[in-house]
């Protein structure tokens, strides 16, 4: 199945100059949806996967999916201050200023197989935070997926090197 096609393309969103990669289309439609799933499920199966870590709020939807069907747990990667309990974070660049991600601390054992999930790999500076933070709290990245990979000048795979990187589907960026 051509995922591609159930990806919108929203110009200047959401700002001038952006081409948005907008995954809600694909995620309405039941059988794109099921088999982007599955694609990932499939490859990351029998890896030792014990919990899934997604980032909000489009990694949830498919980081839960992904962590039942490969009988692994899910942590929730949020933006500041909306864990309730005691947090671990992790701060990146954007290109003006920095960002910050946090997880509750006990969200992963030592030891423990992390996949990553986000819906989209731009710069790479989210998922390495990502990564940083799993990696803080003992946990090993056993994989990083994503739906769309943006390939081309942002060289966002680069931030990542060294990681299993799985991506459904490659999309150029434009300029
Ligand atoms: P980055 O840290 O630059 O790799 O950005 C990744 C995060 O920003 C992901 O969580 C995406 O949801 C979002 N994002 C960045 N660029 C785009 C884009 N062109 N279209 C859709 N989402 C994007």
């Amino acid at each position: 199945m051509n995922l591609e096609k159930y990806i919108r393309n929203v110009p200047d969103f959401p700002v001038k100059g952006i081409q948005f990669k907008d995954i809600t289309t694909l995620a309405k439609e039941h059988a794109p949806f099921k088999e982007s799933c599955d694609r990932i499920i499939n490859h990351f199966k029998d890896k030792g996967i014990t919990k899934v870590a997604a980032i909000e709020a489009r990694g949830y939807v498919w980081g839960g999916v992904i962590a039942y069907q490969l009988g692994a747990g899910f942590v929730l990667i949020r933006k500041p201050g909306k864990l309730p309990a005691d947090i671990i974070s992790e701060e990146y660049e954007l290109e003006y200023g920095t960002d910050k991600i946090e997880m509750h601390k006990g969200a992963i054992e030592k030891d423990e197989k992390v996949l990553i999930f986000d819906d989209l790999l731009a710069t790479g500076g989210t998922a390495k935070a990502a990564c940083n933070l799993i990696e803080k709290a003992g946990g090993i990245v056993a994989g990083i997926a994503f739906v769309v990979e943006l390939t081309g000048s942002l060289h966002g795979r680069d931030k990542i090197k060294g990681y299993k990187i799985y991506s459904l589907l490659d999309i150029p960026v434009e300029e």
